[in-house]
């Protein structure tokens, strides 16, 4: 889980801070860099996975968030680029097509 790598002995972990959905080591929008990092590293073999797990989260921010500040809570295009937007993979292979490489 998340939040055991994320936490070294006498810090606070890279984790949320709720209602904020601050960083509870460096008070940045969570997930901050060092939690994209320590989620990347540990997701590794399943960025499929990472992005269903930050969809949860982001569910949960934009709750807790808009019930905090309804009226200037983060747009929802803010949250998704925050949540999930990074993870996209850069590598995305064309998805192949029999048709086009037959007759050449
Ligand atoms: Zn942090």
């Amino acid at each position: 889980m998340f939040t055991e790598r994320a936490a070294r002995p006498g810090r606070p972990p890279h984790t949320p801070l709720r209602p904020t959905w601050c960083c509870r080591t460096d008070g940045q929008p969570w997930p901050c860099g060092k939690a994209r990092l320590l989620l990347r590293a540990e997701y590794e073999d399943d960025l499929t996975g990472l992005s269903v797990y930050l969809a949860g989260l982001m569910y949960e921010a934009m709750r807790d968030l808009y019930h905090l500040n309804p009226h200037d809570a983060p747009a929802p295009p803010v949250l998704y680029s925050r949540f999930l937007a990074w993870n996209r993979t850069r590598h995305h292979p064309p998805p192949t097509c029999r048709s086009c490489s037959r007759g050449s």
